[in-house]
């Protein structure tokens, strides 16, 4: 048996969610078993512990789209038992259960090893949305961001992709503007080495003209809708956004001027369905790049039995920084 945070549908529609014993043969079939050790609480997360928002598809469902743990069956010959993993997205907590349980199973070629210098807790201190800040990372320098080139924009910058895109960017050496919509968050934004701090309201108007002063070398884009499209006319000649979130809306109100006459590249960032390679260059990079004292401050800890009300906290952007949840 083991303990898992459940979401039932009833005959009205009506999601709950509630902490149930269950027993191992109603887990997924899959050949890793995992002794889950810590997950956390992105936004899906909250759209799964309620109603779903469309992402699942059959109840009675285990939410939680990440987890960190270590190995307790292994079919696959890649994966020993005791090996710490790490798993985001593949839909898992979505379209199969997911971390809110005690033992998960999942198939072997969803898992990554973690490295050595990042543990379990650590590894849901970054979360999906440390690996997506560091995807995005990767693909800006890919499109040739270097230290110096000027100051990266990172929009919803308290929040959990946000926190962490601003703490690795300051690590490599970039000039960080940090957009929030919550001052009080500006002592915590420069100590995870924000060099400013850029009010929401000043950036999330719409977009009045197609160009403005070229004022970013890059961007990290948590929010999506009016702010990027305003973002986009803002960028240096031949920089960079990398679009990750939709927290202020799924729509794109811009015009193509700044792709036409700047040369700025839209990036697309999916973490869910990732390559494997893409996956391991990550969780590799945020060993190296992501300084773990910056991540313990960002750390809220958690339970199984605080999901309910965090889920809810989350889809009101009241959450800051990087939930951990302990479940054991
Ligand atoms: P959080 O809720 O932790 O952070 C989002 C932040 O956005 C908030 O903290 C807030 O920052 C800002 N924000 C919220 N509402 C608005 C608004 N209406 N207008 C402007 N800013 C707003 O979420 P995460 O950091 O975990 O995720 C961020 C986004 O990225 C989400 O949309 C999520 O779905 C997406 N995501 C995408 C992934 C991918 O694979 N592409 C993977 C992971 C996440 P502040 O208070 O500082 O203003």
């Amino acid at each position: 048996m083991f303990r898992a945070m459940v979401v039932e549908k009833d005959e009205d529609g009506k999601t709950h969610a509630a902490m149930q014993q269950l027993d191992e043969a109603r887990l997924p079939d899959g050949n890793v078993t995992v002794a889950v050790e810590y997950s956390t609480v992105n936004y899906k997360d909250g759209l799964c512990l309620g109603p779903g928002g469309g992402l699942v598809k059959t109840y009675p469902h285990v939410p939680g789209i990440d987890f960190a743990g270590t190995v307790s069956a292994s079919d696959d010959a890649r994966f020993a038992v005791g090996d710490p993993v790490v798993l985001n997205g593949w839909r898992v907590g979505e379209i199969r259960w997911g971390g809110y349980a005690e033992t998960a199973r999942v198939d072997g070629d969803m898992l990554v090893h973690l490295p050595d210098a990042i543990t379990t807790r650590q590894a849901m201190a970054i979360g999906t949305a440390g690996y997506t800040a560091m995807l995005s990372v990767i693909a800006l320098e890919d499109h040739g961001l270097v230290p110096g080139a000027g100051p990266v924009l990172v929009t919803g910058a308290a929040g959990g992709v946000g926190s962490v895109a601003t703490a690795i960017l300051a690590k490599l050496g970039h000039e960080v503007a940090a957009v929030t919509g919550r001052p009080e968050t500006e002592g915590y934004l420069r100590d995870l080495g924000a060099t400013q701090i850029v009010p929401r309201e000043q950036i999330n108007e719409t977009v009045k003209r197609p160009l403005e002063a070229e004022s970013w070398a890059g961007c990290i884009d948590a929010v999506g809708g009016p702010m990027l499209a305003r973002v986009l006319g803002q960028m240096k000649y031949g920089a960079s956004v990398a679009a990750v979130g939709l927290a202020g809306g799924a729509g794109l109100p811009a015009t193509v001027i700044p792709f036409l006459l700047r040369g700025v590249n839209l990036l697309g960032i999916d973490s869910v369905m990732r390559p494997h390679a893409d996956r391991v260059r990550a969780w590799e990079r945020l060993a190296a790049d992501l300084p773990m004292d910056k991540l313990e401050a960002m750390v809220v800890p958690a339970t199984l039995d605080d999901l309910p009300k965090l889920g809810a906290d989350i889809l009101k952007g009241q959450v800051r920084g990087r939930v951990v949840v302990d479940v054991r």
